[in-house]
């Protein structure tokens, strides 16, 4: 199997789906990472509060768009060896993206032709404004992948390629069943308890951005926790799905088989994010 993960900036991936390609990782899979901006004008904390200090360091305060470039996108590497990622593809596009680019769609689409992923992986194109660079991101990820599906050799030197199911991450709300029907909500987790140590460790790499320990900690135990509390996990991503899928029959996961509802709630609280780094 092959997943293909389509973000923004390089933190986005790690932050927001880096559990669930971890998981793939270790299954054997393969996963790419297209990442479409460089990101160097996100979150600048190292540059910034820099700045802020009576006595700056001059190398940091004098960096410019090139060094801030270079630093994220080897922040962005190292995360990915941590996950295992196999392919990182950075665009470099500038972070002010506020209309989707053409260009960059056609760039996309091309590369889910040849890369022929199994599934694609994105933020909701939702999540905020409609006109931020997450949006405009998922926007241009989404119209890529249909554009895929629509090739023909003839005309455009390429096969079409039908990817079969569409994740969308960020999707906040917390549902403990599917009847909440009040805005948008995860309807898949993926289990990302076995690498969530992993995953803390990738988020760190983005020093730049003040992703320390602490933040690391908090956001795995406020999001993460969160989603797991609804997957019946210690930690999970939450998704939704694009497609509506088909099954020869009513399914019952290996999750809802295994579950007991009498000691969930205990056992989805056992491990906590900062117990993670004695594994060390
Ligand atoms: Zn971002």
């Amino acid at each position: 199997m092959k997943v293909m993960a389509i973000y923004a900036h390089p933190a986005d991936i790690i932050a927001d789906c880096g559990g669930a390609l971890a998981m793939h990782v270790d299954k054997g899979d393969d996963v790419v990472a297209i990442i479409i901006s460089h990101g160097a004008r996100i979150h600048p904390n190292k540059y910034v509060e820099e700045q802020r200090k009576e006595n700056p360091d001059k190398s940091i305060i004098n960096a410019g768009h090139e060094e801030l470039i270079e630093a994220k996108k080897q922040e962005m590497q190292r995360a990915a060896d941590i996950l295992g990622i196999q392919k990182v593809i950075c665009f470099d596009e500038e972070d002010n993206l506020t209309v989707p680019d053409p260009q960059i769609i056609t760039r996309i689409s091309m590369l889910v032709a040849e890369e022929k992923p199994d599934v694609v992986v994105m933020d909701h194109f939702s999540g905020g404004p409609y006109a931020g660079c997450h949006e405009m991101a998922s926007a241009m990820a989404m119209s890529a992948v249909l554009r895929a599906g629509e090739f023909v050799k003839n005309l455009d030197g390429i096969d079409a390629h039908h990817v079969k199911q569409i994740y969308f991450s960020k999707v906040q709300s917390f549902n403990r069943d599917c009847l909440n029907y009040q805005g948008l909500k995860s309807d898949i987790y993926v289990d990302i308890t076995p690498v969530a140590a992993r995953k803390l460790k990738a988020v760190e790499q983005f020093a730049s951005q003040a992703h320390t320990k602490d933040v690391s900690i908090k956001t795995m135990e406020a999001i993460f926790g969160a989603y797991g509390t609804s997957a019946k996990v210690n930690f999970a991503e939450g998704y939704m799905r694009y497609y509506p899928e088909t099954h020869d029959g009513f399914p019952v996961t290996k999750y809802a088989d295994n579950t007991d509802p009498l000691t969930a709630h205990v056992d989805y609280s056992k491990i906590r994010a900062s117990d993670l780094y004695e594994e060390d």
